[in-house]
């Protein structure tokens, strides 16, 4: 999917959170949104994902407006800064869940869910419940979840940020395995230079809710 953001601004009561970006993310991309606390990156993925509604312009995948759309009607697979995975359900449970939700049947649904789990390399850990995982497989178990329904966009917030240093260079080149093997357009949200640099195709660079740049690791910060 190419997403197209025409000119979208987010207002909440008295802060403009993102102020009309406008920018083209090619299909098959992973592109990253960069920039500091508080530039606007998780509000400009929430509304990607439909959970903010723009105060102004337009969304477009593929061409199609979907500003109007629910999250559930999008297409869209998302993955959480804390995994946000069910407690009480074991890993084939939580991955399994999106399809039950969507009646799909139980033995379609769990044959889906293996394949999900064995792509991100969890599938010796299928009767665990989260909390006997740690946070590099719980956040496996998060990717099958956002992947189980084959979305054609995949959103990350700041995915990585609760793991340690070692943890986090194994995970990045694990998303990016995934999103290659995949090849499906995903937005990864960081403020940290040096990941979003090493797994994007393109930097979205934001600061104070504005598009500062947009371009290949190489060029980023270069003079236009
Ligand atoms: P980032 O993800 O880059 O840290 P955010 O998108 O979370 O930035 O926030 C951008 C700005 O919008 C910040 O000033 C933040 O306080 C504000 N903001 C975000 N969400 C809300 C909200 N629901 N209500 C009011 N202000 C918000
Ligand atoms: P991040 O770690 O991505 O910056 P935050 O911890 O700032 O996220 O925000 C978490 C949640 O709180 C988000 O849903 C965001 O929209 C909301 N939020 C952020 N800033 C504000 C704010 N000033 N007022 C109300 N909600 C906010």
């Amino acid at each position: 999917m190419t997403i197209t953001l025409q000119n979208i601004s987010m207002k909440f009561s008295n802060t403009t959170a993102v102020n009309q970006l406008n920018v083209t993310i090619p299909k098959g991309e992973l592109v990253s949104i960069l920039g500091p606390s508080g530039c606007g990156k998780s509000t400009t993925l929430y509304m990607l994902a439909g959970l903010y509604e723009p105060t102004d312009g337009a969304i477009l995948f593929n061409g199609k407006d979907v500003t109007k759309l629910t999250p559930e009607k999008r297409g869209i697979g998302m993955v959480f800064q804390n995994y946000a995975l069910y407690p009480h359900m074991t890993v084939l449970q939580n991955i399994m869940f999106p399809l039950k939700m969507h009646k799909v049947k139980k033995t379609e649904a769990k044959a889906k869910a293996i394949e999900m789990a064995k792509l991100v390399e969890i599938d010796h850990l299928l009767d665990r419940k989260p909390s006997m995982l740690s946070g590099g497989q719980q956040q496996r178990v998060a990717i099958a979840r956002a992947l189980v329904r084959e979305p054609e966009i995949l959103l990350l917030d700041e995915p990585l940020s609760n793991l340690d240093a070692r943890l986090r260079l194994t995970m990045r080149e694990e998303i990016r395995r995934i999103q290659q093997a995949l090849k499906i357009t995903t937005v990864f949200v960081t403020h940290d230079q040096e990941e979003a640099l090493g797994i994007s195709d393109h930097v979205l660079l934001m600061n104070q809710g504005e598009l500062m740049q947009f371009d290949v690791p190489q060029n980023l910060y270069d003079e236009p």
